[in-house]
């Protein structure tokens, strides 16, 4: 608040903090009270000398500059806490649970220790449109690994024993094709040499004709 300072010939008014009360004197303006018989600082003055020394009015209060930087921290702590509630991990509920031991029922050879065919704690997280995380969890509680790591080794072993497969094919084919272009080489050869043949044969059986 702006408070005025009476006395003779005093141009200064109070500028208190409304949240704290430290208080700040600045010279200013009077002007007459509207309708009144008494003076009044300009509080438009005041105000702007005071937010060029780092006060604020916030909502019609006026805050010093120690006021006005905690005012400003408290949103950051409220944005952290909203943070930090957020990144606690969500729980499934009861019926989310049943549906996730269902599945795993179904999905899960504990024999083995491992997902049937195929199911992972993804495969089943999707189905159940629930996290996979929670999958996971249920799973290593009441079934076993997940076994996932046996059957990528699995594949990547097919996949080697394929990609040798299709080496040895290609190395075949590339032989084969080598053999075929030699083929065709020798056949345009004998065609050639066989019409040269037929050319002078037709010659020679023309001259002895005489004709
Ligand atoms: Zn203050």
């Amino acid at each position: 608040m702006i408070r005025a300072i009476n006395g003779r010939g005093a141009h200064r008014a109070r500028a208190v903090c409304d949240r704290c009360g430290r208080e700040e004197v600045v010279t200013c303006d009077y002007a007459r009270m509207s309708g009144g018989s008494g003076w009044a600082p300009n509080e438009a003055q005041v105000t702007r000398k005071m937010t060029g020394q780092g006060w604020a009015v916030v909502k019609g209060k006026l805050h010093c500059p120690g006021c006005e930087a905690k005012r400003k921290v408290k949103p950051m702590a409220e944005v952290q806490a909203k943070l930090q509630a957020g990144a606690a991990v969500p729980q499934p509920s009861r019926e989310q649970k049943r549906a996730i031991i269902d599945l795993l029922q179904a999905s899960y050879d504990t024999k083995a220790g491992r997902y049937l065919q195929g199911e992972t704690d993804a495969t089943l997280a999707t189905v159940l449109e629930v996290r996979a995380g929670w999958v996971a969890v249920l799973r290593e509680e009441l079934f076993g690994p997940d076994g996932r790591n046996e059957e990528a080794d699995a594949l990547r072993q097919e996949l080697e024993a394929l990609r040798a497969d299709i080496k040895a094919v290609e190395a075949v084919h590339a032989a084969q094709g080598e053999a075929l272009a030699g083929l065709r080489g020798q056949a345009g050869r004998a065609e050639a040499k066989l019409s040269r043949i037929m050319t002078a044969v037709g010659a020679h059986v023309v001259r002895k004709a005489g004709v």
